[in-house]
């Protein structure tokens, strides 16, 4: 990601670099950056924000579309109002987060808890605003990868275990498939 080959895209302290698929600009300079998935069903596995009403928010599996916004925001200078994955197999879902209020389109795609899931609020996540999530989620990964720096590297596989089918590690006492 970048807007000539000489200019550095810094994220979370790390050089960033990539590709967004798509940015939607209204007249009014608001955007939502998409990122295409090859994928049908995947509200659920793609959520940005928890399903339950917790409070509080942690890192969520996938960051990539609130990384691309925070850094259009940034970079680019336009007022960013979501941030989505477009699911382009079979019944083309999204989700992802977006500003509170703008939740609506989506009305004919989403049902109602699913937009409710998608804007950030203090009772939700302890976040009250769309940049505010960007800006947390940036300072989250800068922690992470701060760790990770450290040589804290936790053996930490995915629920499913998906990493670990193929992984040559035999003897991972941490392996769950
Ligand atoms: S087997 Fe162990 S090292 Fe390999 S992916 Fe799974 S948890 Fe990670």
């Amino acid at each position: 990601m970048g807007t000539s080959a000489s200019e550095r895209v810094v994220y979370a302290g790390c050089s960033l670099d990539g590709k967004v698929d798509r940015i939607d600009v209204d007249d009014r300079g608001r955007a939502i950056v998409i990122d295409y998935k090859d994928k049908s069903s995947l509200f659920d596995d793609y959520a940005l924000l928890p399903a339950e009403v917790t409070g509080t928010y942690a890192l969520p599996k996938r960051v990539q579309a609130l990384i691309y916004a925070k850094v259009v925001r940034d970079l680019l200078g336009y007022e960013v109002v979501g941030a989505v994955y477009l699911g382009t197999r079979g019944n083309i879902q999204l989700s992802g987060a977006i500003r509170d209020g703008y939740a609506d389109v989506f009305d004919e795609t989403l049902t109602s808890a699913q937009r409710a899931r998608m804007s950030p609020s203090v009772e939700r996540c302890g976040i009250d605003t769309f940049d505010g999530l960007l800006d947390r989620t940036e300072e989250l990964v800068a922690e992470r990868i701060a760790r990770l720096r450290a040589g804290e590297i936790p053996v930490a596989p995915d629920e499913a275990g998906k990493a670990c089918v193929h992984c040559p590690v035999v003897e991972c006492e941490g392996r769950r498939s």
